[in-house]
């Protein structure tokens, strides 16, 4: 074999062994791609999402910064993720803005990934309160029907990582899945709270009652410390509908539902449980407050006057019942829970026996010993 042969059969062979290394690279980088992909189509919901997102994609992609723009008008995807217990003020690579137009500001009215080295101007945006800033940067935009639901932000300290025009497809590929992955937990998300609410007063059914109910209970006998429930119905409401219409009986259910909800803290569970009755859980609650939080709540129903609009107006009154437990760990909870909201519904009645318009509390049988004759 001549020089010139064996020489360029050896360059051959180590071009080769590159391709070779590099289609290797590239297989291992696609099933982690897929495995990444398969694990965002399958999150649970939003906050899940977040998690495989900032967590998992971020080690598996070797990113040294990662940062998620949501454009979220409605405070829907905020309010989702608190009550997923999810504290996104914690959360400085999570970054909310109100219009989508702020968006269109910062990415110069592109729609495709940008890749690029870091430019102050733009990316300080995408990464606000990042120590050292990234030296090369990804901002893929998540588009939907035109419109800009957010971006997803990468940056290394590398400045060859991201480098303008490469990998485009790719990048661009990964956002398409990633917006509907996101669209697809919001929708989820609103399916969930559309069967858990109650659509003429906005506030949770009885569904979300009975399910809160039991967690509830839980919570208290862990901590050890007293659930109050009141039970509350609108007295004579039957004559509203009467006398006004059905409309104006809805206006009177809505305005008792407001007038409740301004009452509650954020820890109480309050639900419309059936046709003109409210339930509350006061966490954290032993009777005497419950009864005094019930009375406050009767009073500022009772002492005002209602507009109920086309010129109605109306004084409504309310009798309420409450019970209290103290839960201890080994009790069952749903049976606790049960037989807490039937004693605020025995007092509630109580109350009405007794002339409506008043708190009556679940009065306990006194158990007498038997005494052992010995
Ligand atoms: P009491 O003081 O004993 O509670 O008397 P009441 O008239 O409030 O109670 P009653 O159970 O006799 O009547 C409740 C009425 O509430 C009957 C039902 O038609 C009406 N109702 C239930 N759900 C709705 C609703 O969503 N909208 C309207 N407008 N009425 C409703
Ligand atoms: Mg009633
Ligand atoms: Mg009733």
């Amino acid at each position: 074999m001549s020089a010139d042969l064996h020489s360029e059969n050896q360059y051959l062979k180590r071009q080769l062994r590159a391709y070779l290394t590099q289609a290797r690279e590239n297989e291992k980088k696609f099933l982690r791609f897929h495995s990444i992909t398969l694990k965002l189509l399958a999150a649970p919901d939003l906050a899940g999402l977040i998690d495989i997102i900032f967590n998992e994609y971020r080690r598996e992609a070797k990113l040294d910064t990662l940062t998620l723009t949501l454009v979220d008008p409605r405070y829907e995807i905020r309010r989702t993720l608190t009550h997923a217990g999810l504290d996104y003020n914690n959360m400085p690579g999570l970054i909310f803005v109100n219009k989508s137009a702020e968006l269109r500001k910062y990415l110069s009215g592109k729609t495709t990934p940008q890749l690029d080295m870091f430019q102050k101007d733009h990316d300080d945006f995408f990464f606000p309160d990042e120590d050292r800033k990234p030296a090369s940067v990804a901002i893929l935009p998540l588009m939907r029907n035109k419109r800009r639901m957010g971006t997803l932000n990468l940056g290394s300290y590398a400045e060859n990582r991201f480098v303008q025009g490469s990998a485009t497809d790719f990048f661009q590929q990964f956002s398409s899945i990633l917006t509907v992955c996101i669209e697809n937990a919001l929708n989820k998300e609103r399916i969930k709270q559309m069967g858990l609410l109650d659509p003429l007063t906005s506030v949770h059914n009885r569904r979300y009652f009975d399910q809160r109910l039991v967690e509830e209970v839980d919570r208290a006998a862990r901590n050890q410390k007293p659930l109050s429930c009141l039970f509350l119905d609108i007295d004579h409401f039957k004559q509203f509908n009467d006398e006004y219409g059905h409309l104006i009986g809805d206006r009177v259910l809505q305005e008792v539902a407001r007038i409740l909800k301004s009452q509650m803290r954020v820890s109480d569970v309050m639900a419309r449980y059936g046709g003109e009755e409210f339930a509350v859980l006061l966490t954290n609650t032993d009777a005497r407050l419950a009864g005094n939080i019930a009375e406050r709540i009767r009073f500022s129903i009772a002492e005002q006057v209602h507009e109920l609009g086309d010129g109605v107006k109306a004084n409504i009154t309310v009798s309420v019942g409450c019970d209290t437990i103290h839960p201890e760990r080994n009790q069952d909870a749903r049976a606790l829970g049960k037989n807490l909201v039937n004693n605020a519904d025995t007092a509630l009645y109580q109350a009405k026996d007794a002339g409506r318009n008043q708190v009556a509390a679940f009065k306990r049988k006194a158990v007498k010993l038997k005494q052992q004759v010995g």
